[in-house]
C-alpha cells in the first residue's frame, strides 16, 4: 500500500489531470512487472546459458548417434586388413586367428561346449559377450571363436575351469574381489556359521546387524544406514532419499560416471529414455560449479563415483571402444582430482545441496575407509557394494539423518517407500561382519600399502620390459587398479585380451580397459603376469596386428580416413545399390594397382601426372590449350612409366580387370600423329616458322581434346555394347577419378625409394 501511495506523490508531481494522472500510474504498474519478467526471463536465459556451457554434451549426443549407427560387419575379405595392411599380413594374420581359435578349440572344449548349450537361454551372457570386441568385428569374431569362462575352483588369485586349465585372475569379479578370493571363502564360511540357527529369516533381525551399522557409521562417519542387494538398488534408494528430504527433483551427476544400470542415472548410452531429472555435467569443470551454485533450489543431489575410470569425462575404458589406439587414455588425476572434491564440497555445503559418492566400485578398494578417506573429503550420503558384504551381494546407503529419513515428521502421509524383501538378510550380514571386522584390523591397512606398491613395481618392471621389447604396450594403474595402453595406432588392439586369455591370464568382460590384482597377488604371481603379458604382446607383433610405419607406410593416415568413412558408411546409408557400384570401381582400382603399378619409380610418375591431371581439371576453364598440353606431358609421362619400368603384362591384366590396356598405344600413337599432321601442313605450305608454329597449338590441343573425348565415348559405347551399361560406367568413373586415388596411394613413392639402396633404386619395386 506505501508503494502504491508513494508512487502516486511521486505522480502528483507531474501536472496531470487526475484521469490522466491514474492511468499513468496503472501504466507504470505495468512497467514495473515487465521490467520483473524482463528480469526473471534475464535469470532463466543466463541460467540455461550457464548449463549449456556446463553440460556434458557426449551422453545425450552418443545415444542420439546410436540410433542413425547401422550395424556393419567387415566381410571376410576385409575384417583382417580393416587397417589397410597389405595382402602379405592379411595372409599372416588369417593364419594367427585360425591357429588361435584351434588352440581354443582343443584346450577349451568342454567350457566351450556348455557355453554354446547356454547362450541362447542366457541373456546376461549374450550381453557379456557382445561387449568383447568393436561391433564392425563381431560377426568374424563370433564365427571363429565361442568362448565361454566357466570355472569350478579359485586358488590364490588363481581360476580353475571346467576344461582343468588354471589362469591368473585379473577381472576382480567387477570389483568385488579386492582381498583375494580365499579370505572371502573364510568370511562367507564363517558369516554363515554365525547364523546358521537362524536361517534365512527376514523382517526380524539378527543381532549381529547392529554391529554391522556401528562400523559402517565409523567408517562413513554418518549417522544411518540401510541395506539394498546391489549397488544399483543402493543408489536408487540414495537418489529417492535425497529427492525425498530436499523436496527438489534434479540429481547432477558427471560425465563417463556409472551409477548401476538404473536409466534414472544414466542419460548416455545403454538407456532408451530421455532423463529430465539429471543433469549429466563435465568433471572437473568450473562451469559445473556455476550451474550448482545458479542452479540450488533444484538441485536435490550430487552424485559423483569418485575416481570413474581412468581419465575423466569418459566412461570405462572397456575394449569395445577400441576402434584405435588414441581412444583409451588414462591421466595421472589423483592430486586434482582431489582438489576437485574439495571445490565440489565447498560449493554444495555453501548451496546446501546434498554431496553423494557412490563409492561401488572404489570404495574399499582405495582405502579401508574408502573414497572419502582416500581423498579427504566428507560426503553427505555414501553408497557401497560390492567387497563390503564379504563375498555377498550387497548395496549400502549410508547418510546424515535429515537425508535418511523416510517419513515427513510435519505431514505423517508423506513418506518414501523405500525397502526390500532381502535388505539385512541374515547370510550377507554374516559375511559383511567378518569382512568389517577385518577392515578394521590394523594389519590391514600394511595389506593395502603392500598392496599398493607391489602393483606399482609391477607396472614400473613390465613397462620397462615392454619398452625394452619395443612392444607398443604399456600399463598403467590406480592403486590395484590397472589398465593397458596401446602406444601405437592400431586397429586390433582388442585382440590383446584373446592372446591373454590363451596365455592363461582372466580378463572381465571390459577386456583390457580394466583389471584388478588382488591383496593376495605375490611378486611371483606379478611375475607371471608379466611373462603372459609380454609373450601376449610379442605373439600379437609376430602375428602382424602392430605394423610400424616402415612394414606399412602412410598406416595412421589410411587408418583414420578408412574408419571416419566407415563410421561416415553406418552413419549415412548408401543405397546398395550405389555402395556396390563403388566397390567394385575400388576393387578395380586394386585390381589395376596389382596388374601393372608396382614399380615405385612408376608410382612416383603417376603422383606427378595425377596432380597435373586434378590441376588441368580446373585450369582447362581459363587456359584451355595451356591445360591440354599439360594433360599431354603428364600422359606421357604416365605412359612411359608403364611403357619402359613397367611394360603392363597384358595376360596379368587381362586375368584381373577382365580386358587389356593394349589398344591404349593406338590411342597414344594417335595424339603423336595430331602434331604431326598439323606441322607437316606448315611444311607444306612452306611456312613452318615460330609464329606460325605457335598459331596450331590451339588446333593441336583441340583436336586432342576432341580425340580424348571420342576414345573415351567410344570405350564406353563398347563396354556398353560389349558388357552393359554399369560396366561401361564403372570403367568412366574409374577414369575419371583414378588421379585422385592414385595421390592417396602413391603419394609416399618418393619417400619409399629414399628407403631403399642407391643400387636397386632403379629397379624399386614394393
Ligand atoms: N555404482 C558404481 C560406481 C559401480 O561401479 C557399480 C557396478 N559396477 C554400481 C554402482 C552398480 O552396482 P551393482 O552392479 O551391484 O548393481
Amino acid at each position: 500500500m506505501r508503494v502504491a501511495e508513494e508512487l502516486q506523490k511521486w505522480m502528483a508531481h507531474f501536472d496531470w489531470p487526475a484521469s490522466a494522472q491514474d492511468r499513468n500510474f496503472e501504466i507504470l504498474l505495468g512497467l514495473l512487472a515487465l521490467a520483473l519478467l524482463a528480469g526473471l526471463a534475464f535469470r532463466k536465459i543466463t541460467t540455461s546459458f550457464l548449463t549449456l556451457r556446463a553440460l556434458a554434451l557426449a551422453p545425450t549426443l552418443s545415444r542420439r548417434v546410436s540410433d542413425w549407427v547401422k550395424s556393419a560387419d567387415y566381410s571376410e575379405n576385409e575384417v583382417w586388413g580393416a587397417d589397410g595392411a597389405g595382402e602379405g599380413w592379411v595372409m599372416l594374420r588369417k593364419e594367427a586367428i585360425d591357429r588361435l581359435a584351434s588352440f581354443f578349440r582343443v584346450h577349451y572344449a568342454k567350457s566351450i561346449a556348455w557355453g554354446n548349450e547356454i547362450r541362447e537361454s542366457f541373456s546376461d551372457l549374450r550381453f557379456t559377450d557382445a561387449n568383447r570386441v568393436p561391433f564392425p568385428f563381431m560377426r568374424a569374431m563370433r564365427e571363429k571363436f565361442s568362448l565361454c569362462s566357466v570355472v569350478t575352483e579359485s586358488n590364490g588369485p588363481r581360476l580353475c575351469d571346467l576344461d582343468g586349465n588354471w589362469s591368473l585372475d585379473v577381472s576382480g569379479s567387477y570389483g568385488l574381489n579386492l582381498a583375494g578370493f580365499d579370505r572371502y571363502k573364510e568370511w562367507m564360511e564363517k558369516g554363515l556359521k554365525q547364523v546358521s540357527d537362524l536361517g534365512p529369516v527376514l523382517g526380524p533381525l539378527h543381532p549381529i546387524v547392529f554391529e554391522n551399522i556401528s562400523i559402517l557409521k565409523t567408517i562413513s562417519k554418518l549417522d544411518e544406514v540401510s541395506f539394498h542387494m546391489s549397488g544399483t538398488e543402493a543408489v536408487m534408494a540414495a537418489v529417492r532419499l535425497a529427492r525425498f528430504n530436499t523436496r527438489r527433483k534434479l540429481i547432477v551427476c558427471f560425465s563417463g560416471a556409472y551409477h548401476g544400470w538404473w536409466d534414472g542415472v544414466q542419460p548416455g548410452l545403454g538407456s532408451e529414455r530421455t532423463i529430465s531429472d539429471c543433469l549429466t555435467l563435465k568433471d572437473l569443470h568450473p562451469a559445473s560449479l556455476e550451474v550448482l551454485r545458479r542452479r540450488t533450489r533444484e538441485i536435490a543431489a550430487v552424485l559423483i563415483n569418485p575416481v570413474q575410470s581412468f581419465h575423466p569425462n569418459l566412461p570405462p575404458p572397456s575394449d569395445t571402444i577400441l576402434l584405435t589406439s588414441g581412444v583409451r587414455k588414462t591421466e595421472d588425476s589423483t592430486s586434482s582430482y582431489a582438489q576437485w572434491l574439495r571445490k565440489l564440497r565447498e560449493v554444495c555445503t555453501a548451496s546446501g545441496i546434498p554431496l553423494i559418492f557412490d563409492e561401488v566400485f572404489s570404495g574399499f578398494r582405495l582405502a579401508p575407509g574408502g573414497a572419502q578417506e582416500y581423498f579427504g573429503v566428507q560426503a553427505d550420503m555414501v553408497v557401497y557394494g560390492k567387497s563390503v558384504a564379504g563375498g555377498m551381494p550387497i548395496g549400502v546407503v549410508c547418510g546424515k539423518k535429515e537425508l535418511m529419513r523416510r517419513f515427513d515428521p510435519e505431514h505423517p502421509m508423506r513418506i518414501a517407500y523405500v525397502i526390500g524383501t532381502f535388505s539385512a538378510h541374515p547370510v550377507v550380514m554374516g559375511a559383511m561382519n567378518e569382512f568389517l571386522k577385518w577392515l578394521g584390523q590394523p594389519e590391514t591397512l600394511d595389506l593395502y600399502v603392500e598392496a599398493k606398491r607391489r602393483c606399482e613395481q609391477w607396472v614400473c618392471s613390465t613397462n620397462e620390459r615392454l619398452s625394452e621389447l619395443s612392444l607398443p604396450v604399456r600399463v598403467m594403474n590406480f592403486a590395484t587398479i590397472w589398465t593397458v595402453l596401446f602406444k601405437e595406432p592400431g586397429r586390433y588392439n582388442w585382440l590383446l585380451q584373446y592372446y591373454l586369455r590363451a596365455n592363461g591370464v582372466t580378463l572381465s568382460w571390459v577386456g583390457t580397459g580394466r583389471c584388478m590384482s588382488s591383496m593376495d597377488f605375490t611378486t611371483d604371481d606379478y611375475r607371471e603376469l608379466q611373462t603372459k603379458l609380454v609373450d601376449a604382446a610379442q605373439s600379437m607383433k609376430r602375428d602382424g596386428w602392430w605394423l610400424n610405419e616402415e612394414q606399412q607406410p602412410g598406416r595412421e593416415g589410411t587408418m583414420r580416413s578408412r574408419l571416419i568413412w566407415e563410421i561416415a558408411k553406418s552413419v549415412v546409408q548408401v543405397p546398395k545399390p550405389l555402395a556396390s557400384f563403388y566397390t567394385e570401381i575400388m576393387q578395380r582400382k586394386k585390381d589395376d594397382h596389382h596388374a601393372s603399378h608396382s614399380n615405385l619409380v612408376n608410382q612416383f610418375f603417376h603422383l606427378l601426372s595425377s596432380s597435373t591431371f586434378i590441376f588441368c581439371y580446373f585450369f582447362i576453364f581459363f587456359n584451355f590449350t595451356l591445360a591440354i598440353f599439360l594433360s599431354m606431358a603428364a600422359l606421357f609421362v604416365r605412359q612411359f612409366g608403364h611403357a619402359i619400368l613397367e611394360p603392363p603384362c597384358h595376360d596379368k591384366e587381362k586375368a584381373l580387370l577382365g580386358f587389356n590396356t593394349r589398344n591404349k598405344t593406338i590411342i597414344v600413337a594417335g595424339y603423336f600423329l595430331i602434331p604431326v599432321v598439323q606441322v607437316a601442313r606448315l611444311w607444306g605450305y612452306d611456312s613452318l616458322n615460330a609464329e606460325s608454329f605457335s598459331s596450331i597449338l590451339p588446333t593441336v590441343a583441340q583436336q586432342w581434346f576432341l580425340l580424348t573425348l571420342a576414345a573415351v565415348l567410344g570405350r564406353v559405347l563398347y563396354l556398353n555394347w560389349a558388357h552393359n551399361f554399369r560396366t561401361s560406367m564403372i570403367w568412366f568413373v574409374k577414369l575419371i577419378t583414378d588421379p585422385i586415388t592414385d595421390i592417396f596411394a602413391y603419394h609416399n613413392s618418393v619417400e619409399k625409394m629414399m628407403r631403399l639402396p642407391p643400387s636397386s633404386r632403379s629397379e624399386a619395386t614394393h
